[in-house]
């Protein structure tokens, strides 16, 4: 090739790059967790369920500092189907709580409504078997909205803080825009954009993959 033409080339590039937004050039891709149908339990309703006593037994850690898959399941019974082999994920909460993709819940025939993680009042409700008894959850089962993980560090970085609002950006052959990401920003905290099997399903995405925070305020 000419080399004024390669020289004119590089110039170009450079200047296009120069042009770009000094955060959007600077700033790392988020990896992608897909959360498939879980289950958070108290150490009550884990009793009930698993017998009075037992710990969970850990499987493997999670990304996010101290949060494992157990070795337990349970089957989830609702008005319209049932689903078994549901992971339960430690440690143990405070209050009990089912996280489903909006296709599990059409398959229950519950209506759970898109909650962050803990805002429970009002939501729907599902029975739980496990090898040792059967709960009944009056409330309890939501839709986990979509959410980033990450430390203190990185939200600086990123220029955003814990209760944000923000956009990310999917490239590829079904590229989306997720809009209303809650950022939560705190101590052990590992980054990571967590969403569930269907939004992971519709935009193409599976674990590890990386998507680019484009906006902030939804
Ligand atoms: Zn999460």
């Amino acid at each position: 090739m000419d080399p004024e033409l390669i020289d004119a080339v590089v110039v170009c590039i450079a200047k296009r790059l120069a042009d770009l937004p000094p955060a959007a050039a600077a700033l790392p891709g988020i990896p992608v967790g897909v959360s498939k149908r879980h289950v958070h339990l108290s150490a009550n309703d884990a009793a009930v369920l698993f017998g009075a006593g037992r710990a969970l037994t850990k499987v493997k850690d999670l990304k996010q500092t101290g949060e494992f898959a157990a070795a337990e399941t349970v089957t989830l019974v609702g008005p319209r189907g049932v689903i078994p082999g549901v992971r339960v994920l430690g440690p143990l909460r405070r209050v009990s709580q089912v996280e489903l993709s909006r296709t599990d819940s059409f398959l229950l025939g519950i209506v759970p409504p898109v909650r962050d993680s803990g805002q429970l009042a009002g939501s729907a409700g599902v029975a739980l078997v496990g090898p040792a008894g059967t709960l009944t959850m009056k409330e309890g089962v939501i839709v986990a909205a979509r959410h980033i993980h990450m430390s203190v560090e990185d939200a600086a970085a990123y220029g955003v803080a814990d209760g944000d609002r923000v956009s990310l950006e999917v490239p590829g052959q079904r590229s989306v825009c997720f809009r209303n990401v809650l950022v939560r920003s705190g101590a052990g905290f590992r980054l990571e954009f967590h969403v569930d099997t269907d939004e992971a399903n519709a935009a193409g995405l599976k674990n590890g993959d990386l998507v680019s925070l484009v906006g902030v305020g939804g």
